[in-house]
């Protein structure tokens, strides 16, 4: 199996995916922008699991922080319902 380096004319490579990857996740890109990363993810599988692992971490920290003022068992539902929600996702 030998990866094609780069000579797609596909416009972005998984250097620039990655270096986008966090604005694209605050939702801070231009849609241009978005839409070249959201392309690259779709067929690039190493870049995906990157955004999937940032994804779901960022996720994990938002529900904490909503989560720093709730009972310790309704915390501990908040973390299960994002391992849940990671692994039982849908494409
Ligand atoms: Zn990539």
């Amino acid at each position: 199996m030998s990866q094609d380096p780069g000579g797609e004319d596909c416009g972005m490579d998984c250097d620039d995916a990655i270096e986008h990857l966090y604005t694209f996740l605050d939702g801070e890109l231009t849609p241009g922008v978005r839409d070249e990363i959201q392309k690259h993810l779709a067929g690039c599988h190493g870049c995906f699991g990157h955004y999937e692992f940032e994804r779901a971490f960022l996720r994990f920290l938002e529900a904490r922080c909503q989560a720093q003022a709730a009972p310790a068992h309704l915390r501990r539902r908040v973390f299960e319902r994002i391992l849940l929600d990671e692994s039982g996702s849908t494409s």
